[in-house]
């Protein structure tokens, strides 16, 4: 089956915020109708993907690792979320990501450090470095792409 060619895929966790985004600019008449969202977004969350569960304890990356507050090493599973997720953005055609800021999955530019001590480096989530890699332009819900 054909699937229908998205622009954007985002962080499931935000995709009732870029709706309300939607909603405030020029797809405010769109949003009178779920359908017409076809065509603009789909959704995936690498985590989720990785029927990690849910809550969860923090995950961070260290030295190239996924662990979790409580000591596992869960890059295994991260990585194979994120290749998930990845499939679903090419299976869609889409071009452009908007993710969550900050997550060892979706974070872009900046993520937690590894010390579970809510300090911040460079660096990217591992699906977003996919992303990255592959060629998408990337977003978040502080950055907004400004032409949907
Ligand atoms: Fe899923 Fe976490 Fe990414 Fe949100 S930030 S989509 S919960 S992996």
């Amino acid at each position: 089956m054909t699937m229908p060619v998205c622009r954007f895929v985002v962080s499931a966790c935000l995709a009732g915020e870029v709706q309300k985004y939607l909603a405030r600019g020029m797809y405010e008449e769109a949003m009178r109708s779920a359908q017409r969202y076809e065509g603009i977004f789909v959704t995936a969350c690498p985590e989720g993907l990785a029927c990690l569960p849910v809550p969860r304890p923090p995950c961070e990356i260290r030295e190239g690792r996924v662990l979790s507050q409580d000591g596992r090493d869960l890059t295994e599973d991260f990585f194979r979320g994120a290749r998930l997720a990845m499939e679903i953005a090419r299976k869609h055609g889409c071009t452009a990501a908007i993710l969550k800021r900050r997550s060892p999955s979706c974070g872009v530019g900046r993520i937690y450090d590894g010390t579970f001590s809510r300090t911040l480096c460079p660096g990217d989530g591992l699906w977003a470095r996919m992303l990255r890699e592959a060629g998408f332009a990337l977003y978040t819900e502080e950055h907004l792409p400004e032409d949907i």
